[in-house]
């Protein structure tokens, strides 16, 4: 049994294209994948969909999700979440069985714009554990996601904690190797440790969080337990120290230009980059719409000064990383404000504005997401005896990456061999 695509444009996501290509599943795996010349249709129990030219491309991940963020307009400025008490919300702090429900549903609604892996970077009591879990117990139709557990620095009580540090709020080396065990223990795929402050928050890109004793060792911990590690930091000594710590990934790194040595170290060590270029862009945005009539922003002031500062500084790291050859993925931070469930490919907009081929962003958000996250053995590409994680897009992104952004563009998602949204008779699968 499986499923056949044939007529298509095969986009691999090692950098070919493949003319009138043909793509044989068996059950959850690819069988064979290339060009209709090379590829024998077999003549067993098999699907076959004519894709009719549409694009066929592995398919996309987002590497910094937040399932539990509302995403929409920003608290005040009209947003649609609301708390149980009638309240708006960014972050939707809730009772855990209305929370659960609420991200089951954003998670559902990137698997329906075509994202088939997701991390998420953090959420109250760790609860995307057990949302990916349901979604690969097949409890409801989700994407893969994974979930990171997050470890900061011990705050005073009170101090609104927007990543769901519960457990983790740690002082001291063994403090944060207790933290990494006990949150790989309760089946954190991914630690997620703080080394700067960001964007949002009284600590910015310059305040040092956690010391590099308390990254290293809760790096080691996570190593030795067969985890992987992201950490959160944006100037460039936080990141220099997370580097040292061991860590595989940086999330947002937004002053990577500012020290050449820190690019340095990322390409010597392989370690990996999610810049979440977006984010800073979309406040923007924001916020010459609300002049535009006439209104102050709606995010703090502060806020709003850092998104506004950091936009050509992240441009111009982001251009020295592509040309000193950084393990560049995606991610958008969704769910985080202006940022919509289901709109993460607005990112690769991004990327291409900023000099990345159409053929290089949709590498980067599949393939080298795929190695970041160590899974490019079984993700990532569409090729022999990967997972058979597939979409099929209705127009080519080659020549617009924006068409990515359009739900109605995804004509098909398959993931793990089975369809899970269908759009080419107009009807969305569940
Ligand atoms: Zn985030």
């Amino acid at each position: 049994m499986g499923l056949v695509l044939r007529n298509g444009n095969l986009i691999d996501g090692t950098g070919k294209v493949v003319k009138d290509a043909v793509v044989v599943m068996d059950g959850s795996t690819i069988a064979t994948a290339g060009s209709a010349e090379e590829v024998r249709i077999p003549q067993s129990e098999k699907q076959v969909i004519d894709v009719g030219g549409m694009t066929i491309m592995p398919g996309l991940m987002d590497l910094h999700d937040h399932l539990w963020g509302a995403g929409g307009e920003y608290a005040g400025a009209g947003g649609a979440t609301h708390d149980r008490f009638g309240e708006e919300v960014t972050f939707v702090e809730d009772h855990d069985a209305y929370l659960a429900i609420f991200m089951m549903e954003n998670a559902r609604r990137a698997l329906v714009a075509g994202f088939t892996t997701i991390r998420d970077t953090g959420s109250p009591r760790d609860m995307t554990i057990d949302i990916g879990r349901a979604a690969r117990d097949g409890l409801f139709v989700g994407p893969r996601t994974l979930a990171c557990a997050t470890i900061d620095i011990t705050f005073p009580e009170g101090k609104k904690q927007v990543h769901g540090v519960e457990g983790g709020n740690v002082t001291g080396p063994i403090e944060a190797a207790r933290a990494a065990r006990e949150k790989i223990g309760a089946g954190a795929d991914w630690l997620h440790l703080w080394a700067t402050g960001a964007g949002i928050g009284f600590w910015g890109a310059e305040d040092l969080l956690l010391t590099t004793e308390e990254l290293r060792a809760a790096t080691v911990e996570a190593h030795r337990l067969g985890r992987r590690v992201t950490c959160n930091a944006c100037g460039a000594e936080g990141m220099k120290n997370a580097i040292l710590a061991g860590v595989d990934c940086i999330e947002h790194g937004t002053h990577i230009g500012e020290d050449d040595e820190v690019i340095k170290m990322m390409v010597d060590r392989g370690v990996g980059w999610v810049p979440t270029l977006y984010v800073s862009i979309a406040k923007k945005e924001a916020a010459d719409v609300a002049a535009a009539k006439g209104e102050r922003s709606p995010i703090p002031e502060y806020w709003l000064k850092r998104e506004l500062e950091w936009i050509e500084i992240w441009r111009r790291g982001f251009e020295k990383a592509m040309a000193a050859g950084v393990l560049t993925g995606t991610g958008t931070d969704t769910g985080a404000p202006y940022l919509s469930h289901g709109k993460n490919a607005k990112e690769l907009e991004i990327y291409v504005s900023y000099g990345m081929s159409e053929m290089e962003a949709i590498e980067a958000a599949t393939r080298v997401n795929a190695e970041i996250l160590g899974m490019d053995d079984r993700l990532g590409t569409v090729e022999a005896g990967k997972e058979a994680d597939v979409i099929v897009v209705r127009k080519d992104p080659l020549k617009d990456i924006k068409v990515l952004q359009e739900n109605e563009n995804i004509a098909l998602v398959i993931k793990g061999g089975e369809i899970v949204v269908n759009r080419t008779d107009g009807g969305v699968a569940r």
